[in-house]
């Protein structure tokens, strides 16, 4: 093994290290619970750190190790989840007054699975209120900030799970993604992020935002690591009646390489308006290298994407006004006190429980389900899902994935953006894909030529085709030498754009970890 800290090994090699006795299960937990303690007090993705419940998984790890038995798939790896996932015994948040209190009492599935895979439960990650937003700003329990530039947002709304990974502090985390949550901010913070098709993963446990577009999905620093991930946490659970029995290997087929593969672009995503020249001229390149390794690039169509943001933003507030119904003071969440009657109760509660874009959502949600307005936009809004979904049946009879560029500009700084609608442009790129279902990956290609900042492409797949889009991802990444960890917080150890540079970087692993640190070079 090269002199690489805890931040930079990748899930196969914490296995090789775990089987050749390089270092225990307790010390990569003991290990990631110091980076954090040192991290995240500048990064703060972080909501809540669950050592006892790493050093309880790292302990049957280390048994199963000496034992001779056969390590699970993610056996000792430090993983960590969005504060919307339940976790017996955990706070589960969701960023909002509202939960501030609640702890869980059930596990998720898509966290119960991490865990018996082996994984090491650091803790729940800071998000945007229930998941509204593109930066992470809506958080009741302040900001998390970009691990590339301590002054700008992470991106939304696993904003914290994206920054966990690019600070180096877990290896894989867990997001969802209802219009673009898990990819955009992991585009934001360079680092890879798996939106997988509907019905891949369970979404039993995970607090319900948009119940037809919720998915769950993981983060990590390689194409490979999200395939682990996705191993352990996807497939059928009686629990979630959406959820989808399946078989697929994710990692069997990342090196076949995508010679001859036919991959689609959409001209017209380059040509809309407010997609910035950095990320319009990374795509290309991506495309080019594309190219350079054997695929046909074809031109499609999907002359209804223009109309998905507009029909995502009556599905999702109307679903989102039913699904936080249930926060009323009496069942769920924050109560106050001092009403006088029932209904003021319900009233106060919810007026102080939620923040403006939650109610923002519900207000809208609560409009547009009633009635003479539900006709004039619920129905057309299904109606254009339908079409958009039928346009990426069309495209995918001609080509096997599609690339396109994740957002339509790299990361901004705390407070640029205050208009809400403005905000909501963020996911111009995104929102089609869980409108149709498919499933989609943020893989990065580099940083802006004007700003610096991480950039990356979407690569879209048939719907539970999944694995085309790592195949792609996993060729592509090899076409670029990036560090995946934000430079202030790599093996490097340079730190980028700040003046305050902390002692992280290799010296800091070695000295909380010396076993997970051996003489070489960085990643
Ligand atoms: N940014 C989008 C919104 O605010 C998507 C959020 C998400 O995917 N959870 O609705």
């Amino acid at each position: 093994m090269t002199r690489s800290s805890l931040s930079s090994l990748t899930v196969a090699q914490i296995r090789q290290g775990l089987l050749n006795g390089e270092f225990s299960a307790h010390e990569l937990a003991q290990c990631a619970l110091a980076i954090i303690d040192q991290r995240d007090t500048q990064v703060h993705a972080f909501l809540e750190i669950t050592d006892t419940l790493a050093y309880q998984a790292a302990d049957r790890v280390d048994a199963m190790v000496v034992a001779g038995d056969q390590l699970p798939i993610l056996a000792g790896v430090p993983i960590a989840f969005k504060d919307n996932m339940n976790q017996l015994g955990t706070h589960t948040t969701c960023g909002s007054r509202m939960l501030e209190q609640y702890v869980a009492p059930f596990t998720a599935t898509c966290v119960a699975r991490a865990i018996e895979a082996g994984g090491l439960p650091l803790g729940k990650l800071n998000m945007d209120e229930f998941a509204f937003g593109s930066s992470t700003e809506t958080s009741a329990f302040g900001f998390t900030r970009n691990p590339w530039d301590l002054q700008r947002v992470p991106g939304g709304s696993s904003g914290g799970s994206a920054a966990a990974v690019a600070a180096g502090m877990a290896t894989i985390t867990l997001g969802s993604d209802t219009g673009g949550s898990i990819r955009q901010p992991a585009s934001f913070c360079g680092v890879v992020g798996f939106k997988p098709t509907y019905g891949m993963v369970s979404r039993y446990g995970v607090v319900a935002f948009g119940s037809s577009l919720d998915q769950v999905g993981p983060f990590g620093k390689t194409v490979a690591d999200v395939a682990e991930a996705l191993n352990a946490i996807t497939g059928r659970d009686p629990q979630d009646c959406t959820s989808q029995e399946h078989q697929t290997d994710f990692s069997a087929n990342l090196d076949q390489g995508i010679k001859g593969m036919r991959i689609g672009i959409v001209p017209a995503f380059l040509e809309a308006s407010g997609v910035e020249s950095e990320i319009i001229s990374a795509t290309k390149k991506a495309y080019e290298n594309l190219e350079r390794l054997g695929a046909k690039l074809v031109e499609i169509e999907l002359p209804n994407a223009n109309a998905a943001m507009s029909a995502y933003y009556v599905i999702g507030p109307c679903e989102a006004f039913s699904n936080l119904s249930r926060f009323d003071s009496i069942r769920y969440g924050y109560c106050h006190s001092d009403a006088a009657t029932l209904v003021e109760q319900y009233e106060q509660s919810r007026a102080h429980g939620f923040g403006p874009e939650a109610i923002r959502r519900i207000m809208l949600g609560s409009y547009l389900l009633s009635s003479g307005v539900y006709e004039r936009y619920y129905y057309p809004a299904q109606q254009v899902r339908t079409l958009i979904t039928e346009d990426y049946a069309r495209a995918f009879e001609r080509v096997e994935s599609i690339v396109t560029p994740v957002s339509p500009r790299a990361a901004f700084k705390f407070g640029e953006i205050a208009d809400p609608t403005a905000m909501y442009l963020s996911d111009m790129f995104t929102i089609s894909i869980n409108i149709a279902g498919n499933g989609g990956m943020s893989l990065p290609v580099g940083l802006g030529e004007t700003s610096g900042l991480p950039i990356g492409v979407q690569i879209i797949g048939p719907q539970f085709k999944d694995e085309n889009i790592l195949r792609v991802g996993a060729a592509l990444e090899s076409c670029y030498d990036i560090d995946r960890l934000a430079p202030g917080f790599s093996a490097a150890g340079q730190r980028r754009g700040y003046s305050d540079s902390p002692r992280f970087a290799a010296e800091l692993a070695s000295d909380l970890c010396p076993a997970a640190s051996t003489e070489g070079g960085a990643r």
